[in-house]
């Protein structure tokens, strides 16, 4: 059996409300093998950036288990949770976060440089990551004078450059429009499969939420697959 690169076990998390408490996650089961690509569709409100976030190991669940590449992590500090989400957990939002005053190979770089890698050996990675990504001719250039796509694709290169294992994204294509949203999503595609990276993408676009593996929705707080 391979080790599924992100194992959610009943997982519930709360929000407080006034004197109760919003109920955003209950019962929630998920798991993502490697190579493996799960769409996330479900309307606004319903969860799914609690779910990405508690995949993530940004929130703790108030209950159940979230085992990331094998590691259960109910019970790490917070320390251990950030080096795991570090070593093992790419994220890409749907606005891209990238430095502004810094090159778009600088940005990709960055991961690999707090990890410890040298200078050059980071931006080899970078440059490799850039050019697979169609972007070499624009490495050096800041976000500002890069299209939407082209910030986009950089987003998900600094997403890879340390290798993770789970890519976790949020409307990554939700700011762009239609032929660019294809064009970087066929990227992203292209990234899963050729890495074995597993990936949970919450989107509203179900032309891509139907070119993924597996799709699932939140109901009632419960994860629950779609056909
Ligand atoms: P989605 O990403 O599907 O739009 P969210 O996970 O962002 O949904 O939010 C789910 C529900 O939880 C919403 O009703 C939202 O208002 C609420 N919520 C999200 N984060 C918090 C928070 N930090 N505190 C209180 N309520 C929150």
């Amino acid at each position: 059996m391979t080790v599924p690169a992100l194992r959610i076990e009943n997982v519930a998390r709360r929000y407080r409300e006034g004197a109760g408490a919003l109920v955003v996650l209950q019962g929630a089961e998920l798991s993502l093998a490697p190579g493996q690509s799960v769409a996330l569709v479900a309307p606004s409100g319903a969860g799914k950036s609690t779910l990405l976030h508690v995949a993530g190991l940004l929130e703790r669940p108030d209950e159940g288990e979230v085992f990331v590449a094998g590691a259960a992590t109910r019970a790490m500090d917070d320390g251990g949770r950030t080096r795991l989400r570090r070593e093992t957990i790419g994220f890409v939002y749907q606005f891209h976060h990238l430095l502004p005053e810094f090159s778009a190979i600088e940005n990709v770089a960055m991961p690999q440089l707090i990890r410890g890698l040298s200078k050059r050996e980071a931006t080899s990675r970078a440059r490799q990551l850039l050019d697979y990504l169609g972007l070499a001719a624009r490495a050096d250039h800041r976000p500002a004078e890069l299209s939407g796509g082209e910030q986009q694709r950089v987003a998900i290169a600094r997403a890879v450059a340390n290798a993770p294992r789970l890519l976790l994204a949020d409307e990554p294509t939700g700011n762009l429009d239609p032929k660019t949203a294809e064009h970087v999503f066929s990227t992203l595609a292209e990234l899963v499969r050729a890495s074995g990276l597993a990936a949970l993408v919450a989107t509203h676009n179900l032309d891509i939420a139907s070119r993924m593996d597996r799709r699932v929705t939140l109901r009632d707080g419960a994860v629950v697959e779609l056909g």
